[in-house]
């Protein structure tokens, strides 16, 4: 059922999860093919060995695609849970006062452990516990540092290990537990391009992974909580991508306050030029459906004339009936908003003014140049891949060909919108780049004889974070002659 595309014109990302449905190597194949442009490993399920063979699949298709392929490793973060009952499930009835304490005994109607100390600390009176999702609600009335005495607001039932969430109060958890330790060694050492942190609630909590991560890989927050939100700008600018986690953000804030926060916090990314990815349900009942709601396919729409650099599938690839269709579904869904030609203009509602460094006039003189003279392609050399998300964020109107020494540049991209890396070796001369850059563009097949195109590059060459060239060239008929 995948639908044969040519990998991408499209500009939009498409990131989809693995799981159960997906982690077998044929299937991965099966996804790439069908559209998914990054791949993201939950470490919320499944263990650390069953992921080797998962990763290795990735990068398989990375040598027979010939296409550097992103893989994304998502820590659970400090998901909080209930403890256990005696009867496996109790039924909480409105009205009723219900307790949580630090008792590992099986609970029972009237109180359950709660394994998480740091939250009879931080509680107070008034604020809310939501459960299972925020299907049930209980208000705090009394606690002090061994029990939490609630009132049942929304009552229904409760079975093991149910999660719970806090959104009232910040609560002084590191945003690392033990486990999230241990599965960030293991990714890093795995070789992973991103890791994706979990409730993230304060800047700080970044400093911490970004320490631990030691530069090996590039770190996305998950913005989820409403502490987040309070701080967005400062979270944004510690880390390297951005995600709208629209599950968990819509359980500690009401559902219709979500859609103004992905609003903000996609402007807030492309103002501050760190790729943005929206998540959570946005093809959701093709978890069982092999077509979508005409609800979901205009939710992913909009996140797409937002202008989100990559749009998620969670349990519609990881767990569903229909993984393939799902990607190929988001993948339609990108190309056909991106035929609109409403499409540019609506993207640049969001005003992404250029800061005062060479390397953001040179990005956007790169996106004005190309719509004067109806240039075919950007094309950029970078090492770390700074110069290319600065362009990307000007979100120009032609694709953005990105040239890198470094494979783990050219992998990181794969969040980014509208760009295509390609590993190659550093260039020595002003004559040695340019020829690179269009032979590479024709191999590719982005440009053919009589285009236009348009160079950045930092001289002296081999020197990184100095783009300062931007040149512009035609493509003759007899480019690829002598190169074999
Ligand atoms: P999760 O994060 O799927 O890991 O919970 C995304 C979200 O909460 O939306
Ligand atoms: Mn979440």
């Amino acid at each position: 059922m995948a639908r044969a595309i040519t990998p991408r014109s499209r500009k939009v990302r498409v990131l989809a999860t693995l799981g159960p449905a997906s982690n077998a190597p044929e299937m991965i194949a099966r996804l790439f093919e069908a559209g998914a442009d990054a791949f993201r490993i939950n470490m919320s399920h499944g263990d650390q060995a069953s992921k080797v063979a998962v990763i290795q699949a990735i990068r398989a298709l990375e040598k027979s695609h010939g296409r550097p392929t992103t893989i994304l490793a998502d820590l659970q973060g400090p998901k909080l849970r209930v403890g256990q009952f005696a009867a496996g499930r109790v039924e909480l009835a409105r009205g009723s006062r219900f307790v949580l304490d630090r008792d590992p005994a099986p609970g029972d109607e009237t109180r359950v452990e709660l394994p998480h100390r740091e939250i009879f600390q931080a509680i107070e009176p008034g604020a809310r516990l939501l459960l299972d999702d925020g299907k049930l609600v209980l208000r705090v009335t009394e606690h002090d540092a061994d029990r939490i005495e609630t009132l049942v607001e929304v009552g229904g039932p409760l079975s093991n290990n149910k999660g719970l969430n806090v959104p009232d109060v910040v609560l002084p958890m590191a945003a690392l537990t033990n486990k999230d330790r241990s599965d960030l060694a293991f990714a890093i050492d795995a070789g992973v391009d991103w890791i994706a942190l979990s409730f993230v609630q304060r800047p700080e909590d970044l400093a911490e992974a970004r320490k631990l991560i030691g530069g090996k890989a590039a770190l996305l927050a998950k913005i989820e909580k409403p502490a987040a939100i309070d701080r967005l700008e400062e979270i944004v600018e510690m880390c390297d991508a951005v995600m709208v986690a629209r599950g968990d953000l819509g359980v500690e804030l009401p559902p219709e306050t979500v859609p103004p926060l992905q609003k903000r916090i996609v402007e807030t990314s492309r103002r501050l030029g760190r790729p943005v990815v929206v998540a959570t349900q946005m093809l959701e009942s093709m978890i069982s459906s092999p077509s979508p709601t005409r609800a979901e396919v205009s939710d992913v729409a909009t996140a797409i004339y937002d202008g989100a650099d990559a749009i998620m599938l969670s349990a519609e690839s990881a767990a569903g009936s229909w993984p393939v269709e799902s990607v190929a579904m988001m993948n339609a869904i990108g190309e056909s908003v991106e035929r609109d030609p409403a499409y540019a203009e609506r993207i640049r509602f969001t005003v992404t003014r250029p800061d005062p460094t060479t390397a953001d006039a040179l990005a956007e003189a790169a996106k004005n140049i190309a719509n004067t003279v109806s240039a075919k392609a950007i094309i950029c050399f970078t090492t770390s891949g700074s110069t290319a998300r600065r362009i990307a964020r000007e979100r120009p109107s032609v694709p953005v060909l990105v040239l890198t020494p470094k494979l783990e540049t050219a992998r990181r991209l794969g969040l980014l919108w509208g760009t295509h890396a390609v590993r190659t070796r550093d260039v020595d001369s002003f004559e040695e780049m340019v020829a690179k850059a269009k032979r590479i563009a024709l191999r590719q097949g982005m440009v053919k004889a009589g285009d236009r195109v348009i160079i950045t590059a930092g001289i002296p060459f081999r020197t990184p974070g100095a783009t300062n060239v931007l040149h512009v060239v035609g493509i003759l008929g007899d480019e690829l002659k002598g190169f074999g």
